[in-house]
């Protein structure tokens, strides 16, 4: 068994291959052999499923195949150009029992804390209830096929898991001044995603001749439109609702009630939070939409005869991406812009919070972390999480690691890092979820 030191060492290890997605398969390669080492029950005694690429997916027999798990995270990261930032990146330098790295909270503690869980137990000699699966995909972060090849491979050979864990929310330490516990965020849904092509096109032309109306006069009329109204309603849906209610549960007793009352006014707090906090009450009540990319002509003397933006939404849940882009599509005609989706999937369906999967999750939550009570968290961003939803029984999108909000700015940014201790919990609270499971 390794000591907490050992752990530590372990998951340093890791973070010190820099595995940033598609950068080349020798990366991936030397992450593997950095696996092999320090988990070398895994590799020995569980079924490694070839599926090409750099995906690892490993079935560890259980007494029974009915109520499979399986327990996802990447193994790739975003780059960590630029920003300022402490220490190298892929030093995994630990100053004050904080690691900090790229990769340290997204997602290689999610990776870290189920192999070791898995390899620890089999050097337990335990042997799971039902089967159990780690599956590691190694381009999420470009949402490339390496969950889907998993999820097919699941199909192909008849696996329907019960529950499968990915990364998403997290513990968050709790805000003294109004909260008795830490709350972990567990991911009951995540929002829908589309990336559509806003097209104006024109004559072109010398620019020292201008008409009016150009492309890119008419894409900003419309952004400008877009931005000052609302354009999809915000609307209170089952998971919201289940956020602010199960939230009230870690408030200080003279907010609980405030919570719930706020939870049970349904399309008054939908309308009103956007207004007090659009950084949430946004994305919590809305489908969302931003303009993220965009391009006109070639040279700065020439008018466009095209010019695009591209504008990223997210659907919420108690709107189909259908109605938006219809809506979208009235409102670009106004301005003369044409709309060409790129990409689309609806929100996930919610996971059944009365159902056995997520009941197991929130008992081995607050028997592994002490002081914690499980939330229902509704999530603005995407995982691999949902190329599963449609084989799981309950798809539940957390990693049980503490974090403070600070902490938690460093997704995707400079000094990413994560708390020793929590990495250590962690794998504490996969071992007690996989003891526990029936
Ligand atoms: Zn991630």
């Amino acid at each position: 068994m390794k000591s907490n030191e050992e752990y530590i060492e372990s998951f340093r290890r890791m973070v010190q291959q820099p595995t940033v997605t598609d950068s080349g398969h020798e990366f991936f390669e030397a992450f593997h052999k950095v696996l092999e080492e320090e988990f070398p029950h895994v590799f020995e005694t569980c079924e490694r499923i070839e599926l090409g690429r750099d995906v690892l997916l490993f079935k560890w027999k259980g007494k029974s195949d009915q109520k499979a798990v399986v327990l996802m995270a990447h193994q790739d990261v975003v780059p960590a150009v630029g920003g300022d930032w402490k220490y190298e990146p892929y030093s995994a330098t630990v100053e004050d029992g904080v690691i900090y790295g790229r990769g340290t909270m997204d997602c290689k503690n999610t990776l870290f804390s189920t192999i070791q869980a898995v390899d620890e137990l089999i050097e337990e000699g335990f042997v799971p209830e039902h089967d159990v699966y780690l599956s590691y995909s190694d381009c999420e972060e470009n949402s490339g096929p390496g969950a889907e090849m998993a999820r097919d491979w699941f199909k192909a050979h008849g696996v329907r898991p019960n529950v499968v864990i990915d990364e998403g929310g997290a513990i968050l330490r709790k805000l003294d001044k109004f909260m008795v516990k830490d709350a972990a965020a567990v991911g009951i849904l995540e929002k829908g995603y589309a990336d559509v092509k806003l097209i104006a096109r024109g004559e072109g032309g010398h620019s020292s001749q201008p008409p009016k109306r150009t492309p890119i006069a008419r894409l900003g009329q419309l952004i400008a439109y877009c931005e000052k109204h609302t354009v999809f309603k915000p609307k209170m849906s089952k998971a919201a609702k289940a956020m602010i209610k199960g939230l009230a549960n870690v408030l200080k007793p003279g907010l609980r009630g405030l919570a719930k009352c706020v939870a049970n006014l349904g399309c008054i707090t939908a309308r009103l939070a956007p207004k007090i906090n659009d950084h949430y009450g946004k994305p919590m009540f809305e489908t969302t939409m931003v303009f993220t990319m965009c391009e006109g002509a070639t040279a700065p003397n020439v008018i466009p005869q095209e010019a695009w933006v591209n504008a990223n939404l997210r659907f919420a849940p108690t709107d189909s991406s259908e109605k938006c882009i219809a809506k979208l599509r009235k409102i670009a005609k106004k301005f003369d812009v044409e709309v060409e989706v790129v990409k689309c999937r609806e929100a996930s369906p919610m996971a059944d919070l009365t159902g056995d999967g997520y009941k197991q999750f929130a008992d081995a939550i607050r028997k592994a972390c002490p002081g914690v009570e499980p939330v229902p968290y509704l999530m603005f961003g995407g995982t691999d999480c949902r190329t599963m939803q449609e084989i799981a029984t309950t798809a539940i999108r957390c990693t049980p690691c503490r974090l403070s909000f600070k902490q938690l700015g460093g997704m995707h940014a400079s000094n990413e890092c994560v708390d020793a201790a929590s990495v250590v919990e962690c794998v504490g609270f996969f071992k007690t979820f996989l003891k526990d499971y029936q």
